[in-house]
């Protein structure tokens, strides 16, 4: 990937595409990580005299959407850089964006409005691209949570002005690469989360890398229903049970432990004041669901992971929203985040959500800001955004 060490910005106008895809309510930040990390970006070229356009998507609005305006955002930048940050309300791609932006002079930082205003942004519409590249002389791809999707401020400006990769963008795909081509063994991988289907490419992907995968979460129960095990009310996916089998065919094969639960906790509905029980992951009686690994699988996974020099972790090993059915995730989470030693990561937007609320995300070696794109990228080894700046 090109990079900003392969320029020089001085008095250079940068539009710089950012991930600031951040959880709103009633209008107001409810968590500032995504703007915080594209501050190295930001300093990095203020320092070397750009002047710096800063633009993003924020939720899902379809067309123009006070619900979805940049504004909270701005305040939150202007805060944490401590210094002013023009917001400018209109369309990205207009004309009013474009005059409104004239007399930007070095030093000075403007945040444009939620691209997904943009009817041509998700079809990544050319000649969107081209109103975009008429704002600046370079353009920067920061949004590393956004570079799988080839849109027209991800991919199509891209292709119009010189393009290169920010710094929040070359740490994550250096720390994610690490797992696909430098990983240290012991390799395992911790999965969870909701569903099977999501995670079926990096699964695959990562077998031939790997010494062994966990399983929890939801997604548990596809495998263990596969083996004919009796899992209740549990979430299970009809249409991926023959695939599951595959994959327990294709893990003994390359000598790939993959351990399911051995126990679970399970509700009969997902409340903290619901009544709990364990019971063995194999004989959950109908009208329970499993939520939760239990205490034996706890430290079944925490004694594999002893010996690991590398992890990567995707999906919470139960519903840790609700507690207590949070303790699976938290002491899964804890035993990787103990490895001294070891490389560790953890991606996916719940997991990592999940990581922060339990306190154990500092001690991780990487952090993926990247939901889907974390995921794609172990899959394929390259994102669109990746691609366009290389
Ligand atoms: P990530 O965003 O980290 O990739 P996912 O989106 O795949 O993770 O999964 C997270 C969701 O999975 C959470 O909302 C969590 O409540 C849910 N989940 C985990 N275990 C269970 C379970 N046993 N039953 C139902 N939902 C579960
Ligand atoms: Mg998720």
């Amino acid at each position: 990937m090109r990079t900003l060490k392969d320029i020089s910005v001085n008095n250079k106008r940068v539009l710089v595409r950012v991930d600031y895809n951040v959880p709103l309510k009633g209008g107001v930040v409810q968590d500032d990580t995504r703007v915080r990390a594209s501050l190295p970006t930001i300093s990095a070229l203020l320092e070397q005299g750009a002047a710096v356009i800063l633009f993003s998507h924020l939720g899902r609005p379809k067309g123009v959407d006070d619900a979805f305006r940049m504004g909270p955002v701005a305040e939150v930048l202007e805060r944490i850089l401590d210094r002013p940050v023009r917001y400018i309300a209109n369309l990205p791609g207009s004309p009013e964006t474009k005059a409104a932006l004239v007399d930007l002079v070095p030093g000075q930082v403007a945040l444009l409005e939620n691209v997904r205003f943009e009817p041509g942004e998700s079809k990544n519409d050319p000649e969107l691209a081209k109103r975009y590249a008429g704002l600046a002389d370079i353009f920067v791809l920061d949004a590393f949570g956004s570079a799988h999707r080839a849109h027209a401020s991800v991919v199509g400006v891209a292709m119009v002005l010189p393009a290169y990769a920010g710094l929040l963008m070359e740490k994550e795909v250096a720390a994610l690469s690490k797992l696909l081509t430098s990983a240290a063994s012991p390799y395992w991988v911790v999965l969870g989360g909701a569903k099977v289907s999501d995670k079926i490419g990096v699964i695959k992907q990562l077998l031939p890398k790997v010494n062994g995968i966990l399983i929890g979460g939801a997604m548990a129960f596809t495998f263990l229903k596969a083996q004919g095990k009796q899992v209740g009310d549990s979430l299970v996916e009809e249409d991926r049970l023959e695939l599951a089998r595959e994959l327990f065919t294709e893990a003994e094969q390359r000598d790939v432990a993959l351990l399911l639960p051995s126990d679970v906790v399970a509700a009969k509905e997902i409340s903290g004041a619901a009544e709990t029980k364990v019971f063995p992951a194999g004989e959950i009686p109908s009208g329970w669901k499993g939520l939760d690994i239990g205490p034996g699988t706890q430290g079944v996974f925490s004694g594999a992971l002893a010996t690991a020099k590398t992890v990567f972790w995707n999906g919470p090993m139960g519903v840790f929203e609700t507690p207590p059915f949070d303790r699976g995730t938290l002491q899964v989470g804890k035993a990787i985040a103990s490895l001294k030693t070891a490389y560790t990561v953890v991606g996916g937007g719940d997991s990592v959500a999940a990581a922060h609320r339990l306190g154990v995300a500092g001690a991780f070696s990487h952090v993926s800001t990247g939901g889907g794109a974390s995921l794609e990228f172990l899959e394929k080894g390259t994102l669109p955004g990746v691609e366009v700046l290389s």
